[in-house]
């Protein structure tokens, strides 16, 4: 079985804890190892990388780049394979897996794009009568803040550390990486490019391990001067207690809620909800998790969703606990009331695609990111009543309105209290250069490109005196 060391100042090491089992769920036979760190190794691997860092912040930024378009350049010749690795590890369509990669790629393309249009501004002190021209001139740039610790989650692992370890790298910070443990195996195959593409020793250390005994260490450690978190609300709370003071750019939980309106293209809407509902078997924070329709398209949009969801064939989800924990939904809002229109059949991790109507807030799907393949299908009369639904969710990352009246589309855009506001099209992170980002139990800042240089860097001032 192939086991992934510990990546620190670049060396290779083996977890003090031993290693860690992952299995492939397509048939949940063990696929491969990583090391499980102890949390003097996490310490090490922040000391490191703090220590590189003060020799990466004063690289140019044509050196950089030019690591940079090493790596793209092995990626894209190795990017079949870690798109089957992909696959195989976190129950991914191939097809899917292969985008993951390649746009993981293409982002980092975009980002060296973006260093073109990342600017400092000129501040003139003669704004100020006591400073006669060119006496006081400011100079407002940018610069790194030292380490920053990335953790991804198991549904993105590539895509969702890349966004956070190019935009770091490329400003001048260090990072290091704890990987999902599920994702874990393919991150470590896809970050050794790096290396080889000439990326300096200590600049990005990669550590895997039990999240119970390195999470706190790698949160607290007083090096760490950022923290870039995507995961589940739970942990993401978890990480705002414990990290005082230190900078949190966060994604978390989504519950992105798709609007049919009485004004909907149905063919649209019905299309978009089912594909944002359950490709990847609804495991990304931007599926579209719970339907709202106006009563005079309920009844059609029920039956056609119903049509499309039962010629469906899903992956696997990534466990079997994922797996209950969409079926504790499911029973509970059937419990209270909820009718069946598509019945889920459930073994272990696999879990068909499930469709229930008449849902109402006091269900815990209602409001309670299920993560998974069930399609809940809820009522609204008025827009005022539909906005107190909307807006009464916890989460707030993305919402859909799927409507032909551009009125309404404004309007509604303009009231929904999310990150962005899709207007006839499901919930999506992409293009990456759209900025992206949720509010309240969704997380905190937009990132993108240049914002995200932006967030992973800290204002500087140099006035000059003549
Ligand atoms: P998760 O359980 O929160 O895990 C995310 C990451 O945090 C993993 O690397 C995990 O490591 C680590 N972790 C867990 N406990 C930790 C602790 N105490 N200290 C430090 N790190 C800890 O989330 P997930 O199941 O991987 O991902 C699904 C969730 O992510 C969903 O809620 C989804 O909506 C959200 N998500 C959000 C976005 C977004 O952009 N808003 C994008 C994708 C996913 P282990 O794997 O070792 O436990």
């Amino acid at each position: 079985m192939e086991n992934q060391d510990l990546i620190v100042n670049g060396q290779n090491l083996s977890g003090d804890n031993g290693t860690i089992e992952i299995k492939s769920p397509w048939d949940l036979q063990t696929f491969a190892s990583v090391a499980s760190a102890s949390k003097a190794q996490v310490e090490d691997a922040v000391s490191n990388s703090d220590e590189a860092f003060h020799t990466w912040r004063y690289s140019s930024l044509s050196e950089r780049v030019e690591i940079f378009n090493n790596a793209i350049k092995s990626l894209r010749e190795d990017s079949d394979r870690l798109a089957q690795l992909l696959h195989k590890e976190i129950g991914k369509f191939e097809d899917d897996a292969r985008s993951e990669i390649n746009r993981s790629i293409d982002y980092m393309e975009l980002m060296i794009s973006a260093l073109k249009h990342w600017k400092g501004t000129v501040y003139y002190g003669d704004l100020d009568p006591k400073f006669p021209r060119n006496k006081k001139t400011g100079i407002y740039s940018r610069v790194p803040l030292g380490v920053v610790l990335a953790i991804s989650p198991f549904n993105y692992p590539i895509n969702l550390s890349i966004t956070k370890i190019a935009p770091a790298l490329l400003s001048g910070n260090t990072v290091v990486l704890k990987p999902s443990t599920q994702g874990a195996y393919t991150s470590y195959e896809f970050y050794k490019h790096f290396a080889k593409a000439g990326l300096p020793k200590g600049v990005l250390n990669i550590v895997s391990g039990s999240s119970k005994e390195i999470g706190d260490p790698l949160l607290t450690h007083p090096l760490v001067k950022l923290i870039a978190f995507t995961g589940s609300t739970e942990v993401g709370n978890h990480i705002r207690k414990v990290s005082l003071g230190v900078p949190l750019l966060l994604e978390l939980g989504g519950k992105d809620i798709g609007v049919v309106t009485k004004h909907a293209d149905l063919d649209l809407a019905v299309k978009e909800i089912v594909k944002g509902a359950f490709s990847y078997c609804g495991q990304r924070c931007t599926a579209q998790k719970l339907a709202l329709v106006h009563s005079s398209k309920y009844e059609e949009f029920t039956r056609r969703v119903v049509e499309e969801v039962q010629k469906l064939e899903l992956n696997p989800m990534i466990d079997e606990p994922s797996a209950s924990f969409v079926m504790e939904l499911f029973n509970d809002a059937t419990s209270k009331g909820a009718e069946v229109k598509v019945s889920p059949n459930h073994d272990s991790n696999k879990l068909s695609p499930a469709v229930v109507s008449e849902v109402k807030p006091e269900m815990r799907v209602f409001y309670e990111e299920q993560f998974g393949p069930l399609m809940p299908i809820g009522k609204y009369e008025t827009e005022e009543e539909l906005l107190k639904l909307v807006n009464g969710s916890p989460y707030g990352l993305q919402a859909s309105v799927y409507t032909k009246d551009i009125d309404q589309a404004f309007r509604l855009a303009d009231k929904i209290e999310v990150g962005t506001v899709q207007i006839n099209a499901k919930p999506d992170r992409g293009p990456d250069n759209f900025p992206f980002g949720g509010v309240k139990d969704s997380g905190q800042l937009m990132q993108g490109t240049i914002e995200t240089l932006d967030l992973m860097t800290r204002g500087k001032m140099v006035v000059v005196n003549t």
